[in-house]
């Protein structure tokens, strides 16, 4: 049976020389890390109906979850979002943003 080529490994080989593990571990690698996952200021301004400066300051209030992307723009956290839906606008506006 063919074995990782990473020294001391010792598991069963997938791909490219790697077992499963070493093998994702180079593609992590390759890929960069993952898009932070979330809604844009934007949009969660577009689903509420208010402006950016209120989601800004939702945001600085813990009102709404959110962390920063690696470029820089937040990115907030869908489920906080739906804390503040109070209307069906609002919701059928969530909808369209999260589908
Ligand atoms: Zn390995």
């Amino acid at each position: 049976m063919r074995i990782c080529d990473v020294p001391g490994c010792g598991r069963k080989h997938l791909a490219l020389g790697l077992c499963a593990n070493h093998y994702q571990a180079k593609r992590r690698a390759e890929l960069g890390p993952p898009p932070v996952p979330g809604l844009w200021s934007g949009q969660v301004a577009r689903i509420l109906g208010v402006s950016l400066r209120t989601v800004q300051r939702m945001i600085e209030a813990g009102d709404l979850l959110a962390e920063r992307s690696p470029g820089g723009n937040f990115r907030i956290d869908p489920a906080s979002v739906e804390a503040h839906i109070t209307t069906d606008a609002q919701l059928a506006r969530y909808r369209l943003e999260v589908a």
